[in-house]
């Protein structure tokens, strides 16, 4: 059975137009699905029943279900683990920032396989690739939940947004559509652990979205041991696809550091990554390590912190500290999913 969410207006035309009727159905069926968040066919009542009723044999509606909410960093924060049809759950976070900008987090995958050694998805192993509709149906569901117009959305929650290429292109170009949340290409954020053939598969692309890049460590040595799939594709290989990244689209490439007290948070390491990203034009964005149960490494200071940020600037090379948003609790990446269950009743 089809799913309607993931489809574009084309796309539900020619549904539409499939089952004899006119193409403006799919423009209608484009508003229940993106506009209204409609779970069911009983609801579109500007549909003649006939067609509802073949809709209903043909096709389903994939909406992800509420399991849970947090509301944590004062209320900058609102978190949510979604259950989907299967019952397998993924992590998805609303924050609010004083400019008034809202920003989703939205997961790629259940679970994930890259095998970052610091982080707490890596755990599990990845369960499965999420559709293009269960992607952009978690920027719909936060919407709902909260009453809140989505300004911006980044790939940054459970998995390798680049590893599942199809489904996260395709849930780019519906949160960017008219009919849609409408979402500007510039306003939407790919984060990346660097998987280079897909880096330049996206610059060939022709988008305007931003790109990050998971780099935390400036030597290879460092960055395997903490990155695995940096092996595969190294630092030189990785740093020349940003830069081709960044001559193809016009974009500044940010790169993301997450610090761990006395593994990568040192000044030597801010000397070095600075070195590294010389010339690029490139934005480091310096995140302090989230504490993960039953994990060894540590949150660096907030000496240290500012000062590897104080480094990178004095070097020429932007850098700002991401605020921590919900730390305290089970908001923090990941911990909601392990508190409360991979799998909910289906
Ligand atoms: N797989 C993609 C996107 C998801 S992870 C990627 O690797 O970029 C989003 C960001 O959170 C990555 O930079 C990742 O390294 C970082 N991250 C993972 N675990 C973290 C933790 N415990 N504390 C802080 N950042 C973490």
């Amino acid at each position: 059975m089809r799913d309607l969410v993931g489809l574009t207006l084309q796309e539900l035309e020619a549904l539409a137009a499939g089952l004899g009727e006119p193409r403006y159905r799919g423009r209608q069926l484009a508003r229940w699905v993106y506009d209204r968040r409609a779970i069911g066919f009983e609801v579109m009542t500007d549909l003649p029943e006939g067609l509802r009723a073949r809709l209903a044999t043909d096709a389903h509606i994939g909406r992800l279900r509420l399991v849970r909410r947090v509301d944590a960093a004062g209320d900058l924060t609102t978190k949510a683990l979604l259950a989907l049809r299967d019952g397998l759950t993924v992590e998805t976070v609303l924050m609010r920032y004083d400019d008034g900008r809202r920003t989703v987090c939205v997961s790629t995958q259940v679970g994930c396989g890259m095998g970052c050694t610091f982080c707490a998805t890596a755990l599990a192993g990845l369960a499965r690739n999420l559709s293009a509709g269960e992607i952009v149906d978690q920027v719909l569901l936060m919407r709902e939940l909260t009453g809140e117009r989505v300004t911006h959305v980044v790939f940054m929650g459970m998995g390798e947004p680049l590893a599942n290429y199809e489904a996260t292109l395709r849930a780019v170009r519906l949160l960017n559509a008219p009919y849609g949340p409408h979402i500007a290409m510039r306003r939407l954020t790919i984060s990346t652990v660097g998987l280079v053939p897909q880096i330049r598969r996206l610059a060939a692309e022709g988008l305007q979205l931003t790109l990050a890049i998971s780099l935390h460590a400036p030597d290879d040595a460092l960055r395997s041991q903490l990155v695995p799939v940096n092996r595969r594709w190294p630092l030189a290989e990785l740093v020349a696809a940003a830069r081709d990244y960044a001559a193809a689209t016009g974009r500044r490439v940010t790169f993301e550091y997450v610090l761990m007290a006395g593994v990568n948070d040192g000044e030597r390491r801010a000397h070095e990554l600075a070195a590294l990203l010389a010339g690029l034009g490139a934005h480091v964005n310096v995140i302090p390590w989230n504490p993960v149960y039953g994990m060894a490494y540590r949150r660096p200071a907030p000496q240290a912190v500012s000062r590897f940020a104080a480094v990178l600037r004095r070097r020429g090379v932007p850098a700002t500290i991401r605020v921590d948003r919900g730390v305290e609790i089970e908001a923090a990446c990941g911990q909601l999913q392990r508190t409360h269950g991979a799998r909910v009743p289906a």
